[in-house]
């Protein structure tokens, strides 16, 4: 167990360092500083134990994709470790707002003006204020989660009437295609909004991300392996 324990540790933190120098070298010879780039290193599925394999080599950012999962894993990881900042990266039920708001500091999913509404709600009740982005179903697949490019502008200007202060865009693009053309979309689209954020790649392609102006890219089983 111990063994395994530290095994598992220095696996990680090998596989964190060489996550790190792959944006440093997109970054880099994509003309931009590396520390604009954010990693947010997706635990989905594995423990808290994973979790503090990664805290330990010095990874603050984490990413979770089911609240009822970050809500067993996160609250006394929290405690102990004030700066780590954890990330909503899928779907997000309306039932599901005020947890996710008592819990996360940033919310990537914020994809229907429903969700944005219960989102202020949580925000006004709590006085919890997570930082957001609008998930964009990129690639206008019909299964998928975010809103239609074609209705960013709309939830936007919701986001805005309801005080909500959006950072960025997030998205997933379709799995079967290259993903280029659609990190090239999604960065045209934020900068037509004047958003600063890019929340765009993952294991296999966040160095591609980089090279189109990612600021953040999840990375889950590059880091903590096959889930
Ligand atoms: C699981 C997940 C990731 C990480 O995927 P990997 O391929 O394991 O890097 C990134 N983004 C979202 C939204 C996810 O659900």
């Amino acid at each position: 167990m111990l063994y395994s324990r530290r095994v598992m540790t220095e696996a990680i933190a090998v596989a964190l360092l060489g996550v790190r120098a792959k944006i440093a070298a997109a970054a880099a010879q994509a003309g931009r500083d590396p520390a604009t780039v954010t990693l947010v290193a997706v635990a989905k599925t594995f423990g808290a134990d994973a979790v503090e394999s990664a805290l330990a080599a010095g990874q603050r950012v984490f990413g979770e994709n089911r609240v009822q999962e970050a809500q067993a894993k996160y609250p006394a990881l929290k405690q102990r470790v004030p700066d780590l900042e954890l990330h909503l990266i899928g779907p997000l039920q309306t039932n599901k707002a005020r947890d996710a708001v008592e819990l996360f500091d940033v919310i990537q999913t914020v994809d229907r003006p429903k969700l944005a509404r219960e989102l202020a709600k949580a925000i006004a009740a709590t006085g919890r204020r997570p930082r957001l982005f609008v998930q964009v179903n990129i690639g206008d697949e019909p299964q998928k989660a975010g809103v239609a490019p074609g209705e960013v502008a709309a939830l936007l200007a919701e986001c805005a009437q309801l005080g909500l202060a959006v950072e960025g865009l997030m998205c997933i693009p379709p799995a079967d295609l290259p993903p280029a053309p659609f990190f090239a979309r999604l960065a045209e689209l934020a900068r037509a909004h004047g958003l600063a954020g890019l929340s765009m790649g993952m294991s296999g392609d966040y160095a591609e991300a980089v090279a189109h102006g990612a600021t953040h890219v999840r990375v889950g089983s590059a880091i903590f392996g096959k889930r």
